[in-house]
């Protein structure tokens, strides 16, 4: 049972998209412990380094903002005000900007740790009631690249297999990610799977040895941004050993034959040769591939965060498509989603380009539903801006205000200095957080202090679509509030009609409400039956009160033909090369005991002690060749910054490649480890996802002057 028992509260840990049950245990409104819940689906009462240290995050309030700021010019000393004037001023504000210059000159950027809830009403009124799109979240720099792929070739944003797939299938295509250290407790399942089953094959694809390597048959140590052609490399091997599905091609999906004759292109020798491997370690995997009866291929952000983001997924999903291998048990694409609730986001619409319940922006039908459900404003049928075009347009003054909730975009977003440019530039900007810490406060003309984690009550929904309730288990302090309870302040004093929720509930019921009839339906769901399932997977049957553990098992996809679409994409290389003087190629990444910008995690010493600080990993040849040693300090530039970090000289790495990792931002006075400082804001033109993991730099030994 998912509910209160005495002083132990269920939730759902807030780290990773593997969405892992916790129980938290409180005394006195303080969080006692929090462990893992053995009766969850997901963990059986396992949690990683994060999840096991999360009551050490909660109770460090130290650093927790206490009540609404506010000044009436940059220059001058925030000031303490009441929640009446924060919202009295900042509707004032954005009435002004919307009479001025109209709708879209406002945006709203969130964050994937929303929970659906605050997605929901967010969404509602900014695309129902002020009128525009401009909402967009961190899940943008995360997942829309795979919602962009999964539209395009399932018709429909759904990530198709559960993880019960794991003990089932006998092939794991690991591709742009490192789940040991990413996604730890999903991990754990793999492993132990491979220690029953010692014949199962486990593939890496990583330009780097990371501990995900440990557990591979076969790891192909590609070079950065080589993936579209190794996965069609992939692809042709399979049709000349026969191992497509030639019914289900004919049958189930739509453009084998321009698929075909794209990946017979390249011959395997000259595909070998550009991904920097080895061809018959290609072939190997192609085997292992074609060999399995249940393959799933695993990714993340090596995939997403690409100029050629979608077209990656695209050519990894084609896999899984002409081999049969999707809807089955032990198969399908699973994209490991970064954040605890980009899946509840994307439910409700929580990007600049979505609607709520899936349904398309681009549709006047969907939109005029929407409009008469809400009895709102006519929704428009215009992209909002994304999260990377938010900042653009704060620079050249097309937007005059935004309002940035639960993220950090100081150290998250690349090419941050464009970032810094653009919130100077802005007429005003409005910070919701739980923390003092992002550096967003200070441009902040109005700050409002959110509730955190286990202070306010709402659902998640993880990777395999796992919706799960989160108890509320204390107080948040002073007087911090919930982010759904602000909005339903801001919407009052905005003259805007219904959004005078009760609790988080009488908000979920509405978007269980937009659900029914679509392919996501939750038709029936409340609080109390997800507790009483114990988490429950979208789409529910609300009649056998179930819900549904994998997709497609049909074979009947939400394209407009009911097939799948094979996509042949050109292969092609967007992103900023190397050259003479910028000769390597960066790529960004994370540790396994940090999480994001270390907000919260960067509270735990624990956590601290496994790698306390950014660094530089470098192959040794190219250390040699910069008179580098490990542990010196190395100055690193792009054509947009600098980063000063010690190097870690390592085989891990090929040569001409180095990595930072993401999660550094401003400490004591210096951004000098900030890896963002130098990557790129190219962004991919379909998904808009920018290109994290791909630009030259050039490194130098630091010489103390
Ligand atoms: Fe939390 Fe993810 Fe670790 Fe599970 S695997 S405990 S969800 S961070």
């Amino acid at each position: 049972m998912n509910k209160k028992l005495n002083n132990v509260y269920k939730s759902t840990c807030c780290y990773c998209g593997i969405g892992c049950g916790v129980e938290i245990t409180v005394e006195k409104n303080q969080l006692i412990s929090v462990a893992g819940d053995t009766q969850h689906p997901v963990n059986q009462g396992k949690l990683c380094s994060k999840g096991m240290n999360l009551q050490y995050t909660v109770n460090d309030r130290s650093d927790r903002l206490l009540y609404p700021e506010m000044r009436y010019h940059r220059s001058a000393p925030l000031q303490r005000v009441s929640w009446d004037d924060a919202m009295e001023r900042t509707a004032a504000v954005f009435r002004a900007l919307i009479a001025k210059y109209g709708p879209d000159s406002v945006a709203f950027y969130a964050s994937g740790q929303c929970l659906t809830e605050e997605y929901y009403i967010l969404n509602k009124l900014v695309k129902g009631f002020i009128g525009t799109n401009n909402i967009d979240t961190n899940s943008r720099l995360c997942m829309s690249s795979a919602v962009a792929a999964y539209k395009k070739t399932l018709g429909e944003d759904s990530v198709p297999i559960c993880y019960d797939d794991i003990e089932i299938a006998d092939c794991f295509l690991v591709t742009g990610a490192n789940p040991a250290w990413c996604h730890p407790i999903l991990w754990r399942r793999v492993e132990a799977h491979k220690a029953k089953n010692p014949a199962t094959k486990i593939i890496v694809i990583d330009p780097r040895v990371t501990d995900t390597c440990a557990l591979a048959d076969l790891h192909l140590q590609i070079n950065p941004g080589t993936d579209i052609v190794l996965n069609y490399a992939l692809g042709r091997l399979l049709i000349e050993q026969g191992d497509m599905d030639l019914d289900f091609i004919e049958h189930h999906t739509e453009g084998y034959a321009q698929y075909k004759e794209r990946v017979f292109e390249r011959t395997l020798l000259e595909s070998a040769a550009i991904c920097g491997v080895a061809a018959e370690d290609i072939e190997l995997a192609a085997s292992y591939i074609g060999e399995s009866k249940g393959f799933l291929s695993m990714w993340t952000m090596g995939l997403n965060q690409s100029v050629v983001g979608v077209n990656k997924n695209l050519s990894l999903i084609a896999l899984n498509l002409i081999t049969g291998k999707i809807g089955k048990p032990g198969s399908g694409p699973f994209s490991l989603t970064g954040q605890p609730n980009a899946m509840g986001g994307r439910e409700v619409g929580g990007l600049a380009n979505l609607l709520p319940a899936h349904r398309d922006m681009d549709n006047k039908t969907h939109r005029d539903e929407l409009q008469q459900f809400w009895s709102g404003t006519i929704i428009s049928g215009k992209p909002g801006l994304t999260a990377t075009e938010m900042f653009e347009a704060l620079a050249d003054g097309r937007l005059k205000a935004i309002w940035i909730l639960c993220t950090n975009p100081l150290t998250s977003m690349p090419n941050v200095r464009l970032v810094e440019k653009a919130l100077h530039k802005a007429k005003f900007v409005v910070v919701q957080e739980i923390s003092n810490k992002p550096q967003t406060l200070a441009f902040a003309d109005v700050i409002l202090p959110a509730a955190a984690w286990a202070e306010k009550e709402g659902t998640m929904t993880n990777s395999e679509r796992r919706i799960s309730h989160l108890h509320k288990a204390i107080d948040p302090p002073g007087e911090a509030r919930p982010d759904a309870e602000i909005f339903s302040l801001f919407a009052e004093k905005m003259g805007f009609k219904g959004f005078a929720y009760q609790t988080p509930q009488d908000i979920y019921k509405e978007h269980v409400q937009l659900t029914v009839g679509t392919s996501i339906t939750v038709q029936g769901l409340d609080y109390t039956l997800i507790d009483s399932l114990n988490t429950v997977q979208w789409p529910f049957n609300v009649d056998k009160k179930k819900g549904t553990a994998r997709l497609f098992a049909d074979n009947k996809f939400h394209t407009v033909s009911g097939r799948a679409q094979l996509h042949s994409p050109p292969v092609q290389y967007l992103s900023e090369m190397p050259d003479l003087n910028f000769p390597f190629i960066l790529t960004t990444g994370r540790i396994r005991d940090q999480w994001h910008t270390m907000s919260k995690t960067g509270k735990v010493s624990k956590l601290n002690q496994h790698i306390q600080n950014a660094f530089l990993e470098i192959h040794p040849s190219d250390a040699v060749s910069l008179d580098l040693r490990d542990g010196q300090l190395a100055n690193i530039y792009s054509l947009r910054g600098e980063v000063r970090v010690r190097a870690r000289v390592s085989n891990s790495i090929k040569p001409g490649v180095v990595f930072l990792p993401m999660h550094w931002g401003k400490i004591l006075g210096s951004d000098l480890n900030r890896a963002n400082n130098l990557t790129n804001d190219l962004v991919d033109p379909i998904s808009k996802e920018p290109d994290f993991k791909f630009c030259a730099v050039r490194v130098e030994k630091h010489i103390k002057r």
